[in-house]
């Protein structure tokens, strides 16, 4: 049997184009590595600008105990810090749940699964995909969408140039008790990292960074780094003595880097992280990943109602994608400079401080509109 689309990933990205396809009447199947629910490496921190459109898709984020989120703190090495109400704002729900809750709707939907499958190769003969999986199952289908994630072995079988990034970093979360404000999300410094931390649901909350790889590495591995680097900035020296720690051990994921990818690789088309991770101190990956969902799903649409060709499909794509992300890509990258260096964030903060005026037109520079 040949499906009209296979999705390969289930994240925010992979699920919303599972749906948006769906609802428009294709047979699609979504390929996933594991099985739902299952927790991820993330902020958990979604930007207002999907809210509705989430809505829309039929999520009751009162129902999942999602947090509205409307202050944000910055603070550097030294424990300065500053703080404005977001303009948009946005509320905070673990990916536990959110992907368990969109993977809900789409089976509603009719979306197809396959779960605890990773797809291994990607092959085009003629006018049909042919996918391999890790268990020794082929699929067929006329589009592939590549929403896998920041990486994953399917970008060397599918002969990707991912760029090489000298400096990479490693991303840690933590579900944590703590005494804190659920309107607030903080940012905080440290030497060669920066750590959110918000409200999800449950009374918890989500503690988030992202670290120089090498720096882990000096310190002989994640505790010793906590210790020597994090514990310098005061507010985290207060969460990692007086929170509690939910989860036995962190979840840790490797060489995250953030410089531009192509958006179309051996006529598969990619969406969210697959197509280029912005810098995770914006707050928004997650709806760049569901707006690029809704860009691809559109055009699919239309390719596979045969009114655009597959060269126009591949076209279209990458310009639109290039349109909406490219620069706040790229404003991501490098606001980022100005964090995990304790010497430029002491200043920054310092300077913030002073021009408390210019922290909101920062934070805009990051983000979308309302979808
Ligand atoms: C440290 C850190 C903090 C962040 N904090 C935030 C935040 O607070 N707010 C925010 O908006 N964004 C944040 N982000 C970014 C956000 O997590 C991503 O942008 C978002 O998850 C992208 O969604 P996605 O669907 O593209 O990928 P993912 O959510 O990563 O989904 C990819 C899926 O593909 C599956 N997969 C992988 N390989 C295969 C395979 N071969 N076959 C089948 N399945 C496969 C994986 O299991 C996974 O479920 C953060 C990122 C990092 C690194």
């Amino acid at each position: 049997m040949q499906y009209d689309t296979i999705i390969i990933g289930g994240g925010l990205g992979g699920l919303v184009a599972s749906i948006q396809l769906a609802r428009q009447n294709f047979n699609v199947l979504l390929i996933e590595k594991y099985a739902y629910p299952f927790h991820k490496v993330c902020g958990e921190y979604i930007s207002n600008e999907v809210k509705s459109f989430l809505e829309s898709l039929g999520l009751d984020l009162d129902d999942i105990g999602a947090t509205k989120i409307q202050r944000f703190q910055l603070s550097a090495v030294n424990g300065k810090s500053i703080e404005t109400r977001l303009e948009m704002g946005g509320f905070g729900v673990s990916r536990y749940s959110i992907d368990h809750e969109l993977y809900k709707i789409a089976v509603k939907n009719g979306v197809n699964f396959v779960l605890n499958t990773s797809v291994d190769e990607v092959q085009k003969i003629n006018e049909t995909f042919f996918i391999d999986t890790n268990n020794g199952q082929t699929f067929e289908a006329k589009v592939v969408i590549g929403a896998y994630g920041k990486r994953a072995k399917l970008d060397k079988a599918l002969q990707r140039e991912i760029p090489k990034q000298s400096t990479a970093f490693v991303g840690v979360k933590y579900h944590i008790k703590y005494n804190f404000p659920k309107d607030l999300i903080a940012l905080h410094n440290f030497n060669n990292g920066y750590c959110g931390i918000s409200a999800i649901e449950n009374n918890q909350y989500c503690l988030c960074y992202l670290v120089n790889r090498n720096i882990v590495k000096q310190s002989g591995g994640i505790q010793e780094m906590e210790a020597e680097f994090m514990s310098k900035n005061p507010f985290l020296r207060d969460i990692f003595k007086n929170a509690t720690f939910i989860f036995e051990k962190p979840l840790v994921i490797n060489e995250i880097i953030f410089l531009p990818k192509t958006a179309v690789d051996k006529n598969v088309l990619m969406v969210g992280d697959t197509a280029g991770l912005i810098t995770p101190l914006a707050g928004n990956g997650m709806s760049i990943a569901i707006r690029g969902a809704v860009i691809c799903a559109n055009l699919v649409n239309r390719f596979l109602n045969n009114e655009i060709t597959r060269d126009e499909l591949e076209n279209k794509y990458t310009k639109e994608l290039n349109t909406n992300f490219r620069n706040r890509l790229w404003r991501g990258r490098q606001l980022q400079k100005l964090f995990g260096d304790e010497f430029v964030s002491n200043l920054t903060v310092s300077v913030l401080q002073k021009m408390p005026i210019l922290l909101n037109p920062i934070v805009r520079l990051t983000h979308g509109k309302m979808l």
